[in-house]
């Protein structure tokens, strides 16, 4: 089955909340940045109404502009729990004070909810508090985000001389997902839960003045070049906005979908698949163990390919664009590529499972 991959960034800032530009300039950067949807994510703040297909210039491509929410309980010391909300269709900011009446609220909705950066990093320079999710007993959310860009930088301020270094090109400091995000992943998965996994820029534009003397700016074009979340569609999509975020949101909560670090080359054409004697797989499928299942990995280029087993390597290819392995265990396989940019080993892709029951 040809299958029809989307490159979209789901967590951004407007001015509705603390970022800099309003939504139709960031859909221009996503053009330029060769995005094909951005969901934009305000804190506690769904803004409705927004114009949903913006064209380039010449009309040959065109960038879908969805709106979701970031939401979060404003009276929580320290800040905690913030939620990406996508598709209820309302504002749920209010039910932010307890975390499962929220998630509750989302799924009545028909809409779907992801961790934002659960594991936030610390940055004792900038007096900043991590934002960490710290209510792991709530259940009922979609997934987490793996990998959060904007999160991962701020951990990469230990000193006025790493704020230099890494305000001048942040490139050199991004290595991938946070340890415990990953464990934390593989521990839900392990125990028999599907957790759908995406990455973002967490955008707002902004210009960070406060690290070092260093003014450090993160165009939102910028950061559409890096951590991404690639979708894949059995299907085209269409002029019916309505239609194609449906297909869209349906691919997230199934887990059809990778985390590509766009920045050492593009991650487009990765892929992840099974094939079993009771039928085929894509990533965030389950699929039955039977005799054996077939689970292959092709890679857009040569690159350290590793295959998981709830969370576990189970197999590897040091420099290769595929990867094949034949297994009757049950287990939630996923897999990391990583590859050399910068001349430091990076993690380049991040699959969802294919759960094997
Ligand atoms: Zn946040
Ligand atoms: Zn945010």
């Amino acid at each position: 089955m040809a299958l029809t991959e989307l490159t979209g960034n789901l967590h951004m800032h407007t001015p509705y909340s603390d970022g800099e530009w309003h939504h139709a300039d960031i859909a221009e950067a996503a053009l330029r940045a060769g995005l094909d949807f951005i969901i934009v994510t305000d804190h506690n703040v769904w803004v409705d109404g927004v114009t949903p297909y913006h064209s380039s210039d010449d009309g040959k491509r065109r960038v879908l502009v969805l709106t979701g929410e970031e939401v979060h309980d404003q009276a929580l010391q320290p800040q905690s729990n913030h939620l990406l909300v996508y598709n209820a269709g309302r504002e749920v900011a209010a039910l932010a004070h307890d975390p499962q009446q929220l998630l509750d609220g989302v799924n009545a909705a028909g809409g779907l909810s992801f961790l934002a950066h659960p594991f936030d990093s610390t940055a004792p320079l900038v007096d900043y508090d991590p934002i960490h999710w710290r209510r792991w007993d709530a259940t009922g959310f979609t997934g987490i985000e793996l990998w959060n860009y904007m999160s991962e930088f701020v951990g990469l301020v230990t000193s006025p001389a790493a704020a230099l270094k890494y305000g001048a090109n942040p490139e050199l400091g991004i290595k991938g997902p946070r340890a415990e995000t990953l464990n934390k992943w593989d521990e839900l998965t392990a125990a028999g839960r599907r957790i759908v996994a995406i990455g973002n820029s967490d955008a707002h534009g902004a210009t960070y003045h406060k690290f070092g003397r260093s003014a450090v700016i993160f165009p939102y074009e910028m950061l559409f070049r890096a951590v991404n979340t690639h979708v894949l569609l059995s299907n085209e999509l269409t002029n019916n906005a309505e239609h194609d975020s449906n297909r869209i949101y349906t691919a997230l909560r199934e887990g059809h979908c990778f985390v590509g670090y766009d920045a050492p080359g593009p991650t487009r054409g990765f892929r992840f698949s099974a094939q079993g004697e009771k039928g085929s797989a894509i990533m965030g499928d389950e699929v039955v163990a039977g005799a054996g299942v077939t689970l292959q990995v092709s890679a857009p280029a040569k690159a350290e390919i590793q295959l998981l087993r709830n969370g576990k390597p189970v197999a590897q290819k040091l420099a290769d664009t595929n990867l094949t392995h034949i297994t009757s265990t049950p287990g939630a396989y996923r897999v990391e590529v990583y590859t050399v940019f910068k001349g430091e080993r990076r993690g380049w892709i991040f699959s969802n499972p294919i759960y094997i029951r």
